[in-house]
């Protein structure tokens, strides 16, 4: 097989900025050991998130002039409700300007204090919306996803079992939602198979749950739909991820992620009543329904890049730059969760750092590390992003303490994947070398983003 090309060419170029390690140490020191407190011309290889870090294409471009910025009924959006009611059968599109946004709005409605909101795993701000309506979200993960090591076709997809007697248990009166997170973010980037999507479904249904979509990679799960299940050799990315949609009730989607925008996301749904509760508050959060938070030009390059997402020579590309990452790291024993999911390597801190215990945050050093090693910025997703704290005060950690590097689409090239595998393996050589980190400081809510770190012991004594 020949070499998988990027399917495209470049016209525009932005620098990427250099520093020597010991300016890292001391831009490390001043951000407390918090990439997220790094400032991004202080990174080298920026794989801290893929969301809203896409390259867009000169057809978005256009687009961008294109935009009409009226007020009321502007063309553009009339552009990005058609595209997004043909991509997901559903009627009802409402603009917001991002995927939280979105959450936020549907949650405030379908969720608050005694409901449950059940999903294979849902993402980081989702939770915090639902939790913050006083909803309680609930992830029901099949058993394959939780061993970051082991390979499987479909490790995003839902407990069935698990739904069902979570749904005896609890009662379906007290479910609001289901949500199936596609593809499962926190979990690994990994695909729910349309068998899965199929058997939630007709659970939901017998139950009378709505069944909604986390859609942000959607044309990512639908590759790896094509690629790994049986029936669907054949078919069309569009046909596949037409068919994933025709299941949901309703979606939710970031388009920072699959549609190439760098800002943008909608709430697409059927029902009626529910969309009028919305829409109010859309009116008080967002703004009117025909933007609803952004700007003409953002509903024209979101419109464009969800048709662009379906070429399949480029989700190829994709998903193949992934797994040549993840296959580099497997092959010089690194421990990463495998098999390569569709947006981001997943390193596996617990296995990667063994002698930091769960509440010195072994992802949290491991970011900060590839960081000093080689200026390249990832993220924890362990018990930093997850954990809790018991009534006394000690950590319940996550159930896997991962590091995630979330690729860029459209932005990096080969040369820049095989440095981030070069550093990887310097740090994976040095790796025994590393010490535990401890919070100084932290938020209530989402604390990863904000949160202040201090070395646990004397010294980080890692060269
Ligand atoms: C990014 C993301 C969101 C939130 O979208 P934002 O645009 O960042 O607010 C929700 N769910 C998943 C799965 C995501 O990846």
């Amino acid at each position: 097989m020949r070499t998988i090309i990027e399917p495209f060419r470049i016209k525009s170029v932005e620098p990427i900025y250099f520093t020597s390690r010991e300016e890292r140490e001391r831009i490390l020191e001043k951000a407390f050991y918090n990439p997220f407190l790094i400032r991004s011309k202080d990174v080298l290889i920026d794989l801290l998130t893929d969301s809203g870090t896409s390259a867009m294409s000169s057809n978005q471009w256009a687009g961008i002039m294109q935009g009409d910025e009226s007020y009321a009924g502007s063309p553009s959006f009339y552009r990005f409700e058609k595209t997004i009611r043909e991509l997901t059968g559903m009627p009802i599109v409402i603009p917001t300007h991002q995927g939280r946004a979105a959450e936020k709005i549907l949650f405030s409605v379908m969720g608050g204090a005694e409901k449950y909101i059940v999903s294979n795993t849902l993402f980081d701000t989702t939770r915090a919306n639902i939790e913050c309506s006083g909803a309680t979200g609930i992830d029901l993960l099949c058993e394959e996803g939780k061993y970051p090591s082991i390979p499987a076709p479909f490790k995003g997809n839902m407990d069935v079992e698990a739904l069902e007697s979570f749904i005896d248990e609890k009662g379906a009166s007290v479910i609001s939602l289901c949500m199936l997170t596609i593809t499962n973010n926190s979990g690994g980037g990994q695909p729910v198979s349309m068998q899965n999507i199929r058997e939630v479904k007709a659970i939901c249904e017998k139950n009378g749950i709505p069944l909604f979509i986390d859609a942000c990679r959607f044309a990512e799960n639908a590759y790896f739909i094509k690629s790994r299940e049986k029936g669907y050799e054949n078919r069309s990315i569009e046909s596949i991820a037409t068919e994933m949609f025709s299941f949901a009730d309703g979606c939710t989607m970031s388009a920072k992620k699959d549609a190439f925008a760098n800002i943008g996301g909608f709430i697409a749904m059927y029902d009626e009543s529910l969309a009028l509760k919305c829409r109010n508050l859309l009116i008080i959060t967002e703004g009117f329904p025909t933007y609803g938070g952004l700007a003409g030009r953002d509903l024209e390059a979101i419109a464009i890049g969800l048709e662009e997402v379906m070429d399949e020579n480029y989700l190829a590309y994709r998903i193949r730059s992934i797994e040549y990452l993840t296959n580099k790291l497997v092959e010089a024993g690194v421990p990463v969760m495998q098999p390569a999911g569709g947006h981001a390597v997943y390193l596996d801190a617990k296995a990667f750092l063994p002698q930091i215990p769960v509440d010195q945050y072994p992802g949290q050093v491991l970011a900060c590390a590839l960081y000093l090693e080689g200026g390249i910025r990832s993220v924890e997703i362990g018990s930093l992003m997850f954990g809790k704290y018991d009534n006394c005060g000690a950590l319940v950690p996550a159930a896997m303490e991962l590091v995630r590097l979330a690729i860029p689409r459209r932005v990096y090239t080969q040369s820049h994947i095989d440095y981030v595998a070069e550093v990887i393996l310097e740090v994976f050589k040095k790796r025994k070398e590393l010490k535990g980190l401890r919070i100084v400081e932290e938020a209530l809510v989402l604390r990863h983003f904000t949160a202040k770190f201090e070395w646990a012991s004397e010294s980080f004594c890692f060269a």
